[in-house]
């Protein structure tokens, strides 16, 4: 079964279209989490971002860049969030790579709370850990 990215893509389903052009599209995300929250979105379907090829992925982050840059001269927005969940565990609900960008305009407003609460690392070997990465990365 097609998500609900890729009916609104193939506009079968209605959307508030910020941009569009051959790859990307980006819509106002039906669930306004600050005034302005929009989504980036491939028209070509991959799962997450851990799967879009690279040009796309630049393509999709070009277009997120320059929607925050917009959010902030005409929205008048502070700041941005700019992010994309991967998978059930870090809260992706739709399984269609999507960037969110997520105007800010005043310290804990909105239905949006990004708190960062390091956990207890002392049983962590940074050193090791950042080895372990290190040396996987292609
Ligand atoms: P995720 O949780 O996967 O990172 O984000 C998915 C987002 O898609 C949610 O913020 C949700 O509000 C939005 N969304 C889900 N269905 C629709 C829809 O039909 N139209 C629009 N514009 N946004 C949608």
């Amino acid at each position: 079964m097609k998500d609900i990215f890729c009916r609104i893509i193939e506009g079968e389903i209605p959307s508030n279209k910020v941009y569009e052009d051959d790859d990307v599209i980006a819509i106002l995300d039906i669930s306004q989490l600050t005034k302005g929250h929009t989504l980036v979105i491939p028209k070509e379907h991959y799962d997450n971002m851990l799967s879009c090829p690279k040009e796309l992925l630049h393509k999709v982050i070009d277009v997120a860049q320059r929607i925050g840059q917009a959010c902030v001269s005409v929205l008048g927005a502070k700041g941005v969030n700019i992010l994309t969940n991967v998978n059930e565990i870090a809260g992706q609900s739709v399984p269609h790579f999507h960037v969110h960008v997520i105007p800010r305009y005043v310290a804990g407003e909105g239905g949006f709370q990004l708190t960062m609460k390091p956990q207890d690392i002392s049983d962590l070997n940074l050193p090791m850990l950042a080895e372990e990465i290190k040396k996987e990365i292609k």
